[in-house]
């Protein structure tokens, strides 16, 4: 039994405290819409500082620097706060399209001594390189097997989960393909799958259609073992009934948007917050169902770092923990669901290794 860190094999003991669902280097740029109107554009294009953070609190997406983590010193200067608090591990999900980059992640577990397990597999498929789709299924299914037994090009760093794995708005053919090579590679690893559901208005024609029970039926029906599945965002809007479904699956439904409560002008979209996420959490722990919930920040803007004014990696122990014990969620279940959760998750039977 074990987890693979970008670090080697460690004891799923000896995780702790576990994020499961963050990103230290990320590139979202592709979500970026350049202003029409001259001075708009002009602000838009301007490097994030205090003078214009104003604006990109607001709107995110209206700064496109905001959209970019690609600084090492910073990434690790921000995950020591989350150390510093009781933090020990996080799932750096960024895959190929969103700007996975082992070496940076390694140097940044080095520094902060926080352990870090990387993705693999494809995210969304308007943000990956031509070539991609040149190759086959089992060309791909043998590239990331290789990364995974030997290590990613140029490297010894294995990624120890399969994804975040890119769904946008309909399971499409690209869609249908990339599940079915995260199936084939978690028969031949045993690792799990974390598969990133569309739940916000970032992409063309976002419908506001959650399709995490979709995806379930596909890759049950393609041979996955559902009990090793993460089907994320699931509490951009909360819904609790939509989150049962999940967990009746086996899988495990991960409430990652904490610190993010965004309204989306365009699409009048407006996301839950904090407390309504922790009142969700209260009820399906009521419910019996805590051993399939996970917790996370997704942290992929500028401004969700302490350096920009954010929360930074620690708001889920800083605020979340308290707040969770305030609404009578008991010790107990909140280890369960920051610890063993996730743990249960990584962990990996001999056979395998
Ligand atoms: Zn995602």
């Amino acid at each position: 039994m074990g987890v693979t860190t970008v670090n080697g094999k460690i004891k799923k003991e000896d995780l702790g405290v576990t994020l499961p669902h963050e990103h230290l280097f990320i590139n979202s740029m592709y979500e970026f819409k350049s202003p029409k109107e001259t001075v708009a554009e002009k602000l838009s294009n301007q490097k994030l500082t205090i003078q214009n953070l104003y604006l990109a609190i607001n709107n995110p997406w209206y700064i496109k620097d905001n959209l970019l983590l690609d600084n090492e010193k910073l990434a690790a200067s921000e995950l020591v706060k989350f150390k510093e608090v009781g933090g020990s591990t996080i799932i750096e999900v960024s895959s190929i399209g969103c700007g996975r980059s082992p070496e940076a992640i390694r140097n940044v577990s080095n520094i902060t001594g926080v352990n870090i397990i990387m993705g693999c597999g494809y995210y969304l498929e308007e943000t990956l390189p031509h070539w991609i789709f040149k190759k086959s299924k089992s060309e791909l299914v043998k590239e990331i097997i290789n990364e995974i037994q030997y290590g990613i090009k140029g490297t010894n760093i294995k990624p120890g989960i399969i994804g975040e794995i890119g769904i946008g708005n309909s399971i499409g053919i690209w869609e249908k393909k990339s599940l079915e090579i995260a199936v084939k590679v978690q028969k031949e690893t045993g690792l799990a799958i974390s598969i990133h559901i569309q739940a916000v208005p970032t992409i063309l024609n976002f419908n506001g259609e959650l399709l995490g029970i979709e995806v379930l039926d596909f890759i049950e029906k393609a041979g996955a073992n559902l009990n090793k599945v993460v089907i994320g965002h699931t509490d951009a809007k909360v819904e609790i009934r939509y989150i049962k479904k999940i967990i009746n699956y086996g899988a495990y439904a991960e409430l990652d948007h904490f610190s993010k409560d965004l309204y989306f002008e365009n699409n009048d979209f407006i996301m839950d917050r904090d407390m309504d996420r922790v009142i969700a959490i209260k009820e399906l722990i009521d419910c019996g169902l805590v051993r399939k919930i996970l917790i996370s920040q997704d942290t992929v803007f500028k401004t969700d770092l302490t350096s920009y004014g954010g929360q930074g990696y620690g708001h889920i122990l800083n605020n979340i923990v308290p707040l969770m014990l305030k609404k009578g969620i008991k010790r107990e279940d909140i280890d369960t669901i920051i610890v063993k959760n996730p743990a249960e998750l990584l962990n990996i039977d001999e056979k395998y290794l």
